[in-house]
């Protein structure tokens, strides 16, 4: 990787060594990234990943019209940061859709608003037998076919395994055969033990969660993989996080986009933790060194890092369209999990020309897209605020 000049000079006057090392597309340390994430000025972090990602990209930024569905909120697994589950002993209070509701919902979203993927995912309900995944897939499917069907996050094939008696790879084998096509990549939280323990102790372990995306990718299913920030880490267990995808991805080639995930506090016991009060909220600039800097730590690994409006807020989420990101989610249609904590409500989601909007202000040529990167023409023109012309 041969950066220009003048990012040369510029990553060189802020003398952080780790910075230097990811402009040049080097191998990276725990230790390179951390040290990007405390100590390079953020001016410069912006100008480097900004530049790479429309390198990268070639100046196309995107959005994918979406639906989400969330299966059941019934849950077991109770992590600190969650406001949208439902405990089983209060199973009355919660829901459980059945696969045909499931098929009916994605084929009114497929047929009436175009929707190209339909991401599904769901509580750890352990009364749930393997045919009831296996029959959503097929109904969603059948109702959808032109859809891409991402679906189930290493966390919750991980606890169908253990609550059906099947392996990780029988589970991935059934539900492809009934019409799987891809996996979301939430469920990662921190993967660094220590703090993923501390706000998330029934999930899976970081090696379990990395495994299962291993064994995905080497049965042919290309994921997503998240990274839950703003709670009580620090720079260090970002940046293992950062290096631990980083290296699977060097392995298998399977992420196809890094996903920063903004913790919304809401009303959920780790908003009370005393570690996250000390640390606070952090404020909108936390959230753009993290975008930039998995630019950059991911360089030449993976392409697409995206700014999820949905967890860091629509204005947040248009200034990290030139810290390093080049996509900006989908339209939602529905989603759930993160609007309960976030006290927003975002059902609706967001229209595409608004999305596309926010990527043309941003400076980036706006493109429709599917769960792969496969790129499509605008079904319509983006609206024009006078502001725009000054650009
Ligand atoms: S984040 Fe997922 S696994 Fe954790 S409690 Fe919420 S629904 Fe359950």
């Amino acid at each position: 990787m041969e950066p220009p000049r003048w990012l040369e000079d510029l990553a060189s006057e802020a003398g952080v060594i780790g910075l230097e090392r990811a402009i040049h597309g080097d191998d990276l340390s725990i230790r390179d990234v951390e040290e990007m994430l405390r100590e390079a000025p953020l001016h410069v972090l912006a100008a480097a990943a900004d530049y790479y990602a429309r390198k990268v990209k070639n100046g196309v930024g995107s959005y994918i019209v979406n639906l989400y569905l969330a299966y059941t909120n019934v849950c077991v697994t109770r992590c600190t940061f969650c406001d949208f589950y439902v405990p089983p002993e209060r199973r009355s209070k919660g829901y459980l859709h059945p696969p045909e509701r499931l098929g009916k919902v994605a084929g009114l979203a497929y047929n009436r608003l175009g929707v190209r993927e339909i991401h599904m995912v769901g509580g750890n309900d352990p009364e749930l037998p393997m045919e009831y995944y296996e029959e959503a897939v097929k109904r969603i499917k059948e109702a959808a076919p032109g859809a891409v069907l991402k679906a189930f996050t290493a966390e919750e094939i991980g606890f169908i395994a253990k609550a059906t008696g099947n392996s990780v790879r029988e589970v991935l084998d059934r539900l492809i055969a009934a019409g799987l096509d891809a996996m979301p990549g939430g469920g990662a939280e921190i993967l660094s033990e220590d703090v993923r323990r501390r706000i998330a102790p029934l999930k899976i372990s970081s090696d379990e969660f990395l495994e299962i995306h291993r064994i995905a990718h080497k049965m042919g299913l290309k994921s997503n993989i998240t990274m839950l920030y703003a709670h009580i880490e620090d720079p260090v267990h970002v940046a293992e996080h950062i290096v631990r995808v980083r290296k699977l991805q060097e392995e298998t080639g399977g992420f196809i986009s890094f996903i920063p995930l903004r913790f919304n506090p809401g009303k959920t016991p780790l908003s009370r933790h005393p570690d996250y009060r000390k640390r606070g909220d952090r404020g909108g600039l936390y959230d753009l060194r993290i975008v930039a800097v998995a630019r950059l730590a991911l360089l030449g690994r993976i392409d697409n890092i995206m700014a999820y409006w949905i967890s860091m807020g629509e204005k947040l989420a248009q200034a990290a369209l030139s810290h390093g990101a080049n996509d900006i989610g989908g339209t939602f249609y529905n989603e759930s999990v993160i609007s309960k904590a976030s006290r927003l409500e975002k059902r609706k989601g967001m229209k595409p020309s608004r999305l596309a909007y926010h990527l043309t202000v941003a400076g980036w040529k706006a493109m429709e897209r599917d769960t792969f990167y496969n790129y499509y023409q605008l079904r319509g023109e983006v609206p024009r605020h006078p502001w725009m012309h000054t650009i």
